[in-house]
């Protein structure tokens, strides 16, 4: 399978789709065609387990990275999850699911990719006869960071350079991020928002001077941000999955449509959702949830896309982002495939912050998409409903999705609908516990680990070790850099060229 660039005609293998991670004309790469997963497929499918699931879906696209060594990739990455099923679905009632995605080491969706990322990147290197030390840059609204973070801690031949926004992140992602031990690994605050640091970290890759100087010392560049298809492709096998779990529990027969609801940042997520339907999987509508930042919803109402506006502080930080950067993928597929109409729109969007589809193409999204959002209020309202109703305790960005999809039911489907909805839950509860304990008992606390405490005696749920094993920990990485591609550029020679010296390990 190769894969093409969505605003050129570049052509790569898997392989190097990963090593570069972003086209050299500035696009992103997609695959090729879409492989069809058959009945037969789906079937066979069914008695494997997640690992086994994921190998099957991953191989289809990355078949020069070899089957026998996907797999055992998968194996690796989801034994470091806790319990027996490492992506466990969670009946709610009668045709309501929740598909827990954070019980990876870092408690969110992000460990799904990235536990994988660095088995895949060294493999991927090793095909192409590279043998630089490799510099993983990425932006982080709070998730990416640390999932790649604890992926590639003392990783051999590897570096990584973290940045987050300075107001941008929730406290306890702050403490996960800024707590991190590893020689390796590099963070750093960056003032403004997360489009803001997302911006300046997709400018710094781009950056020609910063390209020679790391080329000079022998360093490759790459990154683990979505833009990377290393991250996208391995979310598309859990949309299979828990629909082979509720085939196989018998809630559907086999071929029976159903929904999906999926808190949205990046459009990385939903977009997976999106190419597992692609590859035949039966899925009716994706349900495209943002919370107050809504160029997303108000583009897949009208069409339009303007990030020309105020950008909001929310309990849900993670997808608190109004320039997704994977939405050029889905456009590129729905215009045709013209890499030279995405090329220009994504220029009027870097130069004029807006652009705009045809209604033909509007149409073609409406078809698998529905577009909402949820305030702050509505998803508050959404978590307590939900706890008080089936002591169900559920994340803020997993609320933003389940308000979103009140609002689906209510306005967009027949009142006798009774097609079957997964809600994808992409955080564990503690990672936001003040935010959690304030929607589901009125409670505000500021300390995190107080939150915690309190969130346990009301829920009874178990808090995970990964967190709790944070409060004694000092943080190792402080300060703020001024949004400056100049800045950023000498700060992160600095630590390649071993410069920054970590400072010594102290675990309490
Ligand atoms: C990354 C993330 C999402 C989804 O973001 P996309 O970029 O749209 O894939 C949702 N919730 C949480 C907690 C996340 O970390």
């Amino acid at each position: 399978m190769y894969f093409i660039s969505t605003r050129g005609d570049e052509k790569v293998t898997g392989a190097q789709a990963i090593a570069l991670a972003l086209a050299k004309d500035g696009g992103l790469f997609v695959p090729e065609t879409f492989p069809q997963l058959t009945r037969d497929d789906l079937e066979k499918m069914s008695e494997m387990n997640y690992p086994e699931r994921a190998a099957y879906v991953l191989s289809k696209y990355l078949d020069d990275l070899g089957e026998e060594f996907i797999l055992d990739a998968c194996k690796k990455a989801y034994e470091t999850f806790e319990g027996e099923d490492p992506i466990p679905l969670v009946r709610i009632n009668e045709g309501l699911y929740i598909l827990e995605l954070y019980h990876g080491p870092t408690c969110s969706i992000k460990d799904v990719s990235l536990t994988l990322f660095p088995q895949l990147l060294k493999r991927s290197m090793e095909l192409l006869g590279y043998n630089e030390e490799v510099l993983l840059l990425a932006a982080t609204s709070g998730d990416t960071g640390k999932a790649t973070l604890q992926a590639f801690r003392d990783v051999k031949g590897t570096k990584v350079a973290i940045f987050y926004p300075d107001e941008g992140v929730a406290k306890m992602q702050k403490i996960q991020i800024c707590t991190q031990s590893g020689d390796n690994l590099n963070v750093s605050a960056i003032k403004g928002n997360f489009d803001d640091c997302q911006r300046a970290v997709r400018k710094l890759f781009a950056d020609k001077d910063f390209n020679e100087k790391l080329q000079n010392e022998g360093v490759r560049l790459s990154s683990t941000n979505s833009m990377n298809i290393a991250r996208l492709l391995p979310q598309i096998a859990y949309y299979f999955s828990a629909y082979l779990d509720l085939a196989t529990s018998d809630q559907i027969e086999m071929g029976d449509e159903i929904d999906f609801a999926v808190p949205t940042g990046n459009f990385e997520d939903v977009l997976a959702g999106w190419y597992a339907k692609k590859m035949g999987l039966p899925i009716r509508r994706l349900i495209c949830a943002s919370n107050r930042n809504r160029a997303l919803a108000d583009f897949l109402k009208t069409g339009s896309y303007n990030v020309k506006r105020n950008f909001f502080r929310t309990m849900s930080p993670s997808i608190d982002v109004l320039l997704s950067v994977n939405l050029e993928r889905l456009l590129f597929e729905v215009c045709g495939r013209k890499a030279d109409v995405i090329a220009d729109r994504m220029k009027n969007l870097s130069e004029n912050g807006e652009y705009s589809i045809t209604q033909a193409e509007l149409k073609a999204i409406h078809n698998d998409f529905y577009g909402g959002y949820a305030t702050e209020d509505g998803t508050v309202e959404a978590m307590y409903d939900i706890f008080e109703e089936y002591g169900y305790a559920m994340d803020t960005h997993t609320g933003v999705a389940t308000a979103v999809c009140y609002t689906y039911r209510d306005k967009e489907v027949d009142e006798k609908d009774r097609t079957p909805l997964i809600i994808l839950s992409t955080a564990n509860p503690y990672k936001f516990p003040q935010d959690v304990l304030y929607a589901l008992s009125g409670n505000d606390v500021k300390d995190s680990f107080k939150g915690i405490k309190r969130l346990n005696l009301l829920t009874a749920m178990k808090p995970p070790k990964c967190l709790m094993e944070l409060r004694y920990k000092p943080l190792r990485f402080k300060g703020a850099l001024q949004n400056d591609v100049k800045k950023m550029s000498d700060a992160v020679l600095a630590f390649v060229g071993g410069e920054i010296v970590p400072e010594p390990k102290s675990e309490k």
